[in-house]
């Protein structure tokens, strides 16, 4: 069976170009990058141009980005970061629907001595830009808010935060782990102190992320231990992984134009595509400030877990915000922040596309995907009751 996959905001396949990239790393060239020898010198070397090549998509310098292993060490570093810089400052900002990466290390800290804002959402996943400009003081050590959101695809006004934020001196970090690759990012025009990307989510391996941190940001590290990053991150650089991730860097920078042109066109096909075809379908996030490749759809009255069962037949892959996916019993908080209904939130399906992505699938989910949902509809005793249908 053919997989269709469209489950990029989850993990990417890694790309081909990637991988040869990697390949003699792993394996003729193993070397230390931090010996003396000049074995280990060519690895080295070779993790040196990788760091320019996550620097240049991002518009940064290569001594402004530190490797770690994910998106979520990247976050957590960010954090540690401004709060063991500023000791005396007590008040950590974010918004409600960071990924858990943010969300459950500042809950952590909320409940181990700093005060926290959390940021609220509209209804179409839009941030309170006043409610976060009237939460900043003098306390504020640090504003930690996400490029793009994971599940709606909502893109926030960076730019705009960071203006503000600096001129009041805050540490501002964003979680870009999302954003990345998928829109352009330029951390020189923005401004911002901190932030992070991961190899997974742009065709480079999983167990490799970055983080950005400008130049004159107070920093300390996370992990404590070796000099390597020059002393910002301690442990044995995964060379092989971070070559990818350069390699991968490259290749998003050349992608970058096709996917705000060709697969938002695809994203835009499969979302008008499922819209017009099935009733009570609604699109969860604002529909003009999204990432290019995601599209979040509440099929009402029906579970979005029973939906990718019965996508996962016909193999294709997508991911949902409803229940058991978390493992627990509520909706996601994203779409809770959001305040979709209950009865739209459990049938919530995210599609996120990448540049393997072809028309082809997209008119096969288009074509399928609309008599699973009214078979799911027909055995749902929320929609045989009738009361909800639309006429
Ligand atoms: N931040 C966001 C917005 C994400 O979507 C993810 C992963 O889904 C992460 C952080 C965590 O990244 P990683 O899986 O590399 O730890």
């Amino acid at each position: 069976m053919n997989i269709i996959y469209m489950d990029n905001n989850a993990t990417t396949k890694i790309a081909p170009e990637v991988l040869e990239a990697m390949m003699p790393y792993l394996t003729d060239y193993y070397g230390n990058a931090s010996s003396m020898h000049s074995f280990g010198g060519v690895v080295g070397r070779e993790l040196n141009a990788a760091r320019e090549k996550v620097a240049a998509l991002i518009n940064a310098e290569p001594g402004e980005i530190i490797f770690t292993s994910c998106g979520t060490e990247s976050d957590s570093t960010a954090i540690h970061a401004a709060i063991r810089s500023q000791p005396e400052k007590k008040h950590i900002i974010t918004t409600r629907v960071e990924h858990p990466a943010i969300k459950n290390l500042v809950e952590y800290l909320g409940k181990n001595g700093y005060r926290v804002t959390w940021v609220p959402v509209d209804k179409t996943g839009v941030l309170d830009l006043d409610y976060l400009y009237g939460h900043l003081s003098d306390d504020t050590a640090v504003v930690s808010i996400m490029w793009a959101n994971n599940e709606s695809g909502v893109i926030f006004p960076i730019d705009d935060i960071a203006e503000t934020l600096l001129a009041r001196g805050i540490v501002f970090h964003s979680d870009a782990v999302q954003a990345v690759g998928k829109i352009p990012v330029d951390v020189k025009k923005t401004g911002l102190n901190m932030l992070s990307l991961s190899g997974h989510k742009i065709h480079a391996p999983k167990g490799v992320g970055a983080l950005y941190v400008k130049k004159g940001t107070r920093f300390s590290p996370f992990m404590i231990g070796g000099h390597q990053e020059r002393n910002r991150r301690g442990g044995t650089e995964n060379t092989a992984s971070i070559i990818g991730l350069g390699r991968a860097c490259e290749l998003a920078g050349t992608h970058l134009a096709e996917i705000v042109t060709r697969v938002r066109a695809l994203r835009d096909r499969l979302e008008n595509g499922l819209l017009e075809k099935v009733p009570n379908a609604l699109l969860n996030g604002k529909k003009d400030a999204r990432l290019p490749n995601t599209t979040n759809i509440s099929f009402e009255y029906i579970e979005g877990e029973a939906i990718l069962l019965m996508m996962d037949q016909l193999g294709i892959c997508a991911s949902s915000g409803s229940a058991c996916t978390s493992g627990s019993l509520e909706p996601s908080h994203v779409l809770r922040a959001m305040g979709v209904p209950f009865t739209a939130a459990h049938g919530s399906v995210r599609f996120s596309l990448s540049t393997y992505n072809t028309e082809k699938e997209v008119n096969f989910v288009v074509e399928n995907l609309p008599p699973i949902i009214e078979r799911l509809r027909n055995m749902s005793p929320f929609w045989k009751e009738g009361a909800c249908k639309v006429q």
